[in-house]
């Protein structure tokens, strides 16, 4: 099996190789946004007391290099693009400013319950996990309001949240249009439109729908796109939708254990699991972890390996933001 510090696991699951063995030569990718001055503080970046206080709260100690960069250009009220992958700390780097300046905007002109920012997240794992992201970092504002709505859930309790109103929606792009024709969402107002993981909303089939919304928000509103990737239908939607976005790149600071060893095999789809089958047969093994892209995935591939003899307790299937794990043990 070929052997790589970081590389991508072509596999269905990645098989993580726990051996012990002192392998990590190569030095971590350096953030290409890491700030020259390590030193920067939150209270150096502009950001509104009250969101400040919540970081501190959460126990952030310093911006991450995504967030030094971004947070004083969305303050700024310029559109930024980041190249940034989970990880790197790239929801509070939009959620901070957008929280900041609509707690400024608070203050100026009284509270509204009007939608002022919409956050768009291809699952509904991203979704809540951005919305509490929100809420904990809004926790010392008033009378403000953090509602993720997304499909495959009842409608009610969506449509009771809007007409209460909530400053901040975050939300699927298909369920984000059915409100916005039921005429549940009112954009009319909004400040903000963030596009979280972009690459993967497209490559969910979203990009019409997020076409549409950018198309129903007000022309002034700002943007922040956020993305693993720049393909090139990403380039173009943030030519045509962005005003004049600044560009902001930060690499996965990706940190190997010296005594974890990486491998990984290429396999066509419709192989993976046999080959994990295979793998799982032939290594010996006390535990393992395997990744896949979502929850039904997961619950699929436990499926698979249980009816071909592994045991998989139930509590161990879970998952968390896009990505979710299965514990395998024998
Ligand atoms: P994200 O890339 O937004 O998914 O964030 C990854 C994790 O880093 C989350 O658990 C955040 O709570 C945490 N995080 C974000 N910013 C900071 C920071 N400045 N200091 C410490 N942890 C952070």
């Amino acid at each position: 099996m070929p052997e790589n510090q970081n590389d991508t696991i072509e596999t269905a699951a990645a098989v993580i190789d726990a051996e012990a063995a002192a392998a990590a030569e190569a030095p971590a990718a350096s953030p290409e946004a890491e700030s020259e001055d390590n030193s920067v503080k939150f209270a150096d970046l502009g950001i509104d007391g009250r969101v400040l206080a919540a970081l501190q709260d959460v126990g952030y100690e310093k911006p991450s290099p995504i967030q030094a960069a971004t947070i004083p250009l969305l303050l700024e009220g310029r559109d930024v693009v980041g190249l940034a992958q989970t990880g790197t700390g790239k929801t509070a780097a939009f959620a901070v400013p957008a929280l900041s300046r609509l707690a400024e905007l608070h203050d100026l002109n009284g509270p509204s319950r009007k939608t002022q920012a919409l956050v768009l997240a291809p699952t509904r794992e991203l979704a809540l996990q951005v919305a509490e992201a929100f809420t904990s970092y809004a926790k010392h504002i008033d009378d403000f309001t953090v509602l993720p709505v997304y499909g495959g859930s009842a409608y009610g309790p969506q449509l009771a949240g809007l007409r209460r109103g909530a400053q901040v929606v975050v939300g699927t792009p298909g369920r984000v249009i059915d409100h916005i024709s039921k005429g549940s969402l009112d954009l009319s107002e909004l400040q903000y439109l963030v596009l979280d993981e972009a690459d993967e909303m497209l490559r969910m089939g979203f990009a019409e729908d997020v076409e549409q919304i950018f198309q129903q928000t007000p022309s002034d509103r700002q943007v922040a796109l956020f993305s693993a990737t720049m393909p090139s239908q990403i380039r173009r939607m943030s030519k045509q939708y962005l005003n004049d976005p600044a560009e902001i790149s930060v690499k996965t600071k990706t940190s190997t254990g010296t005594n974890i060893r990486q491998r990984y095999l290429q396999v066509m789809g419709p192989h993976k699991l046999d080959a994990m089958t295979r793998i799982l047969e032939v290594e010996e093994f006390d535990g393992v972890i395997a990744f896949v892209r979502t929850k039904m995935a997961t619950e699929d591939l436990a499926d698979k390996l249980k009816s071909r003899g592994f045991q998989l307790p139930p509590s161990t299937v879970t998952s968390r933001s896009s990505s979710a794990s299965a514990l395998l043990t024998r």
